[in-house]
């Protein structure tokens, strides 16, 4: 659904489950975002059974040399991705040899992360890693929706760059703040994957969205 700022996480236990979940929210969401365990479980065709649905981010945060990186890219890229997500941290060499092997794929930089060791080291140096993110050509980064300042210093830092944001629901964010504070579109997992109703879950995010838009154009 393109109007949507939701990008569902399909982190389940399982390949016919996350197909499930993405069948049952593929008007709900933006794209979906795919990750390791589903990606070691299910194989590499999986993105194409899931693509069916909807754009299919491939989650491998990607962190080798530039070789490496784009030996993985146009792996993903063949397989029918739409996105890939990869680190900045490696430098704007290991970047820029992703994006240059993933056109027209779109390339997202994790330049900030949602967790709380992330306070530790990678979070110290977001802003360096949005100017190598935006240096190497990437399409957007990765910031994280429980963390407000530094979702509204990286709105900041770039306004090429689109923002996808992790960390709402169980991380504690919530979508329509994070979309506020500069995200363009929301990635939640848990909160959809495990409700019973993935699609009225994936609904109510959405309308938590329109509402708070529509409550910020009134006052505006
Ligand atoms: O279940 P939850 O909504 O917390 O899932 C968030 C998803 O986003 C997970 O797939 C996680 O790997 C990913 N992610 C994150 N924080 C980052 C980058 C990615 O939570 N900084």
């Amino acid at each position: 659904m393109a109007s949507t700022r939701l990008i569902v996480a399909l982190d389940t236990d399982t390949p016919s489950a996350a197909i499930r979940v993405a069948k049952a929210t593929t008007d709900d969401a933006y794209a979906f975002k795919i990750g390791w365990p589903l990606l070691l479980d299910a194989g590499i065709g999986i993105i194409k059974s899931i693509s069916e649905f909807g754009n299919v981010i491939c989650d491998l945060k990607i962190a080798d040399i530039p070789n490496t990186n784009s030996a993985i890219a146009r792996r993903v890229k063949d397989a029918g991705a739409w996105g890939i997500i990869a680190h900045a941290f490696t430098g704007t060499d290991s970047l820029s040899a992703i994006v240059s092997s993933s056109s027209p794929m779109k390339v997202f930089a994790v330049a900030a992360m949602s967790h709380p060791g992330s306070s530790e080291f990678i979070n110290l140096v977001a802003i360096r890693l949005a100017k190598i993110s935006e240096d190497a050509g990437s399409y957007g980064i990765v910031a994280p929706g429980n963390n407000p300042e530094m979702l509204i210093a990286l709105r900041r830092a770039t306004t090429r760059m689109k923002i996808i944001s992790p960390g709402i629901g169980v991380q504690g964010g919530e979508a329509s703040r994070a979309l506020v504070d500069g995200a363009d579109y929301v990635i939640v997992g848990r909160t959809i994957c495990n409700s019973p109703d993935p699609h009225q879950e994936a609904a109510r995010i959405n309308l938590s969205i329109e509402s708070a838009f529509k409550e910020q154009d009134k006052k505006a």
